[in-house]
C-alpha cells in the first residue's frame, strides 16, 4: 500500500516553479519570489543578513515581539539601528515615520511588521511604503500574519523584501514560507560583503543558483509535504477567492469586536481604534483582577480547541488572544469563542 506522506514522486522543478508563480499571483508581484525550505523565519532573517551591514542605517519599527527581532538581528549585522516603538495598542502612524526619516536622513532600510498575531495591531503600510520610497530606504515588510487575511501587494507598495507564510490567514502548516525580492533589494545584497553566501539563509544561492538560472534545476532537495501543502493552501485560496478570504477574516474581527462589548464583563477590545486591528487575530485586554492566561486555560478547560490564547511573555497576565484565522475565520468559531470566555468570566 502506498503511503500518502511517505511514497512521494520527487517534487519536479516545474512544479517547484508553477507554486512559486501562484505565490507571485496572489501578491500581485513581479517580482522574483524564492520558496525557502523552513519557517517564516528563515526569509526574515535571511533578507535581513542578505541587505544589511555596517554600513546600514535601519529605521526598526517596533509594533509588537517580531520588530524586537528584528532590530536584534540588524544590530548583530553591524547596522546602525534606530528603534520606532509605538504602544502595543495602537498602530505606526506615516507621519511618525517621516518624522524620524527626516530626522535621520542617512536611513536607508526600513523594518517594518505589517500585522502582528502577538499584538493583534495592523499598520498602514501604503502610506508609509509611499515615505519610505520617497526617502529611497529599501523596505522590509513581514506579512506573515497579513497575507489572507488584508491585502498584501508588495509591488504597488514599493516594497523591497516581502515575507510571508502559511500558517496564519493562509490556513496552512508552518515549514515553508516565501519573499518576493525588488530588482534593488537584489542589488544591495549583492553589493554586500557580509551577505550569506553558501548559507540556507543566503538569497543570493537561489538566485543565482535558481533564479538567474531559468529555475530548471533545484539547488537542494525541496521540502516535500510542505511545498504540497503550500500548493494545496494556494489552490484552496484561489477556489474561494482571495478577496472571499479576507472578507470572512474581516468579519471574524469586527464581530469579535463587537461581541465582546455586547459581553460586559470588563473584557476589552486590546486595540483601541478598530482601524488599527488587524483582522487575522483579534487580542483582548482581561478585565482588572483577571489573570488572562487562567481566564484562557479556564475556557479551553470547558471547549478544548477553541482558537484561543493567552499574551506572550509578559502580556500573559493581561492579552487575550482570539486566533481567528485560516478556516477559524468564521462567526461560527467567533461566537463559540465569546461564549466561552463569557461562561469563564462568570465562573
Ligand atoms: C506568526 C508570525 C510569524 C511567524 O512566526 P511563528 O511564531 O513561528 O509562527 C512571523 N511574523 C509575524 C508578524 C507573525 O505573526
Amino acid at each position: 500500500m502506498t503511503h500518502p506522506f511517505l511514497d512521494l514522486a520527487p517534487l519536479s522543478a516545474a512544479h517547484f516553479a508553477s507554486i512559486e508563480d501562484r505565490v507571485a499571483r496572489l501578491l500581485s508581484t513581479e517580482q522574483d519570489v524564492v520558496i525557502m525550505q523552513g519557517e517564516a523565519l528563515l526569509p526574515l532573517e535571511g533578507a535581513i543578513r542578505g541587505t544589511a551591514g555596517p554600513g546600514t542605517t535601519a529605521l526598526n519599527v517596533i509594533t509588537g515581539p517580531y520588530g524586537q527581532t528584528f532590530g536584534d538581528w540588524l544590530r548583530d549585522c553591524g547596522a546602525t539601528v534606530y528603534d520606532l516603538a509605538v504602544p502595543f495598542h495602537t498602530a505606526v502612524k506615516a507621519a511618525q515615520i517621516r518624522a524620524a526619516l527626516a530626522e535621520h536622513p542617512e536611513i536607508d532600510f526600513v523594518s517594518l511588521v505589517h500585522a502582528e498575531a502577538a499584538t493583534g495591531n495592523t499598520n498602514p503600510v501604503a502610506e508609509i511604503g509611499e515615505a519610505v520610497r520617497e526617502h529611497g530606504a529599501l523596505f522590509y515588510l513581514d506579512a506573515v500574519a497579513s497575507v489572507g487575511a488584508e491585502p498584501v501587494l508588495p509591488d504597488a507598495w514599493g516594497v523591497d523584501l516581502c515575507v510571508i507564510g502559511a500558517q496564519k490567514a493562509m490556513g496552512g502548516p508552518a515549514g515553508v514560507s516565501a519573499v518576493s525580492v525588488s530588482e534593488r533589494a537584489w542589488a544591495r545584497m549583492a553589493a554586500n560583503p557580509n551577505a550569506p553566501r553558501r548559507s540556507y539563509l543566503s538569497l543570493l544561492d537561489w538566485k543565482e543558483r535558481w533564479v538567474d538560472a531559468g529555475r530548471t534545476a533545484l539547488p537542494h532537495a525541496p521540502a516535500q509535504l510542505e511545498m504540497l501543502a503550500l500548493e494545496a493552501c494556494l489552490a484552496r485560496i484561489e477556489t474561494e477567492g482571495p478577496a472571499t478570504v479576507m472578507a470572512r477574516h474581516a468579519s471574524a474581527a469586527a464581530a469579535t469586536r463587537a461581541g465582546v462589548l455586547a459581553l460586559g464583563g470588563g473584557l476589552e477590545p486590546y486595540v483601541y481604534e478598530a482601524s488599527e486591528a488587524a483582522p487575522v487575530a483579534t487580542t483582548l485586554r482581561a478585565p482588572a483582577g483577571v489573570d488572562a492566561s487562567e481566564l484562557v486555560a479556564r475556557a479551553l478547560a470547558a471547549e478544548p480547541g477553541l482558537p484561543l490564547a493567552a499574551g506572550g511573555g509578559v502580556l500573559a497576565k493581561e492579552m487575550i488572544r482570539v486566533n481567528h484565522y485560516g478556516s477559524a475565520a468564521s462567526l461560527a468559531v467567533v461566537g463559540r469563542c465569546l461564549t466561552a470566555l463569557g461562561a469563564a468570566l462568570a465562573a
